[in-house]
């Protein structure tokens, strides 16, 4: 894909799943990434492996620890994806947490704080600090991931769903902002994905709730990590220069129906 060889990105929420995939094959195109998440052993060993599939490249690789709730490590990250070049020209916002299996009524506020928190104030700060650090470099792209929760309902996960709808409403309306300076933001919107969140959701990948889950998608599967982060790569990529604004799900066929 063109463009992204030899430029800096910034991947929150890489230490697992889609977010390391992303960071993996976004080293192997031969961008240099900053990776960030909470878990500094899976971070360090993230950037291990993004150092190798980008070797042929002499990618610059770093993790940069932290929470994306909290704005002064948001600026940290920048700082220091800005730091590899001098200019940070793309981002993917992937940092989330799953909510499903509690009903609206059944709800708490600390639940719907922790969500909204890391889905929402995380993509919030991500972009407030990011698309200035785009602007000055003369452009750029940024993705944030979304789901297809936030297009659809789904009974037992209101807040989450809610999230992701504020995720697609916030990307929307920055992308119209930074339109003509060059920036385009667009969200990717998965559907069942197999990584930790999806055993995590499944308790622990019961097989009727992965049943149930597969059965969900028309074709037939749950979706691969690369899968999602080959799409994100399109539309970092300038092969996606005249789409911002929108939404891409990544769905096994899902929403179709
Ligand atoms: P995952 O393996 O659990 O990845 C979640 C990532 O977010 C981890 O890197 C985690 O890192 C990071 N994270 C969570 N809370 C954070 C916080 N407060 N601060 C910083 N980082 C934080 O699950 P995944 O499936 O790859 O999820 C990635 C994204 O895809 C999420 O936004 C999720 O909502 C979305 N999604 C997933 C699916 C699916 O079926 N898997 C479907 C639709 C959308 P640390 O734990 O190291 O902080």
């Amino acid at each position: 894909m063109q463009g992204l060889a030899g430029q800096v990105a910034l991947v929150t929420g890489g230490t697992s799943g889609i977010g390391k995939a992303t960071v993996v094959a976004l080293a192997k195109a031969g961008a240099h990434v900053v990776l960030t998440g909470r878990r500094e052993a899976e971070g360090q060993k993230v950037a291990e492996e993004a150092r190798a599939a980008g070797r042929s490249h002499g990618v610059k690789i770093v993790f940069v620890q932290g929470d994306v709730t909290d704005e002064a490590h948001i600026k940290q990250a920048v700082e220091t994806a800005k730091g590899l070049t001098g200019k940070l020209k793309f981002a993917f916002n992937n940092a989330g947490v799953e909510l499903g299996g509690v009903a609206t009524t059944e709800n708490t506020v600390e639940n719907y704080r922790k969500v909204f928190d890391t889905n929402v104030l995380g993509v919030f700060l991500s972009l407030k600090h990011q698309i200035p650090a785009l602007i000055s470099s003369g452009g750029g792209s940024i993705v944030n991931t979304s789901s297809v929760a936030g297009s659809i309902a789904m009974p037992g996960a209101s807040v989450y769903v809610a999230s992701k709808h504020a995720v697609i409403g916030l990307t929307k309306s920055a992308a119209l902002e930074v339109a003509k300076n060059n920036v385009r933001i667009n969200t990717i919107s998965p559907a069942a994905i197999d990584t930790d969140m999806l055993t995590r959701f499944t308790g622990n990948r019961d097989p009727g709730a992965i049943a149930w889950l597969t059965g969900l998608h028309p074709i037939g599967r749950l979706g691969k990590v690369e899968e999602i982060a080959q799409p994100v790569l399109f539309l970092l990529s300038d092969d996606a220069s005249y789409i911002t604004g929108t939404d891409l799900p990544v769905d096994g066929g899902l929403m179709a129906q």
